[in-house]
């Protein structure tokens, strides 16, 4: 299964953050989305960082709540992997787990065109192992 096949699925909206906005602001959107991490970008096309939970997190013990009215450029990750939606999810799920984040935004002909999250691509396994079971099944109820 490709990465495009997910975001057929779930669709192509990626939430993002302007970079001055404040952490507070950041907080805002996490929370009104239900997410865990968004990009943050001047025009929702180019990437400028990602910013996750995690990040607010570790600098929050760190700084305490001065924090939170600090743009989100001083908390974000600026060397963001990306991948393009023709790569495949097993690799990206690898990527994942090596380089231990849960988020990787789609890029397509440099602009943001998705993001699949670690859930988005347990979902994918579980959904293939589903179909791999019912095709399995069917060969043998219909065996004679
Ligand atoms: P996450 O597991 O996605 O909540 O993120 C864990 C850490 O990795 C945080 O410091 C994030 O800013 C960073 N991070 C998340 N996604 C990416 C990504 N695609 N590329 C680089 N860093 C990332």
């Amino acid at each position: 299964m490709r990465i495009r096949d997910i975001l057929r699925r779930k669709g192509d909206t990626v939430t993002t953050v302007r970079p001055e906005a404040t952490v507070r602001q950041l907080l805002a959107v996490l929370a009104e989305h239900n997410i865990g991490a968004v990009v943050v970008s001047p025009d929702g096309a180019a990437i400028a960082g990602i910013v996750s939970e995690r990040d607010v997190v570790r600098r929050l013990h760190d700084a305490g709540a001065g924090l939170l009215d600090r743009p989100v450029t001083d908390i974000m990750t600026t060397e963001v992997h990306t991948c393009g939606p023709g790569a495949e999810v097993e690799e990206l799920r690898g990527t994942m787990t090596e380089h231990r984040f849960r988020h990787v935004p789609i890029v397509e002909n440099g602009r943001l065109t998705g993001i699949v999250s670690i859930g988005d691509v347990v979902k994918s396994a579980i959904d293939e192992l589903q179909s791999e079971r019912e095709h399995l099944v069917g060969y043998i109820q219909g065996a004679p």
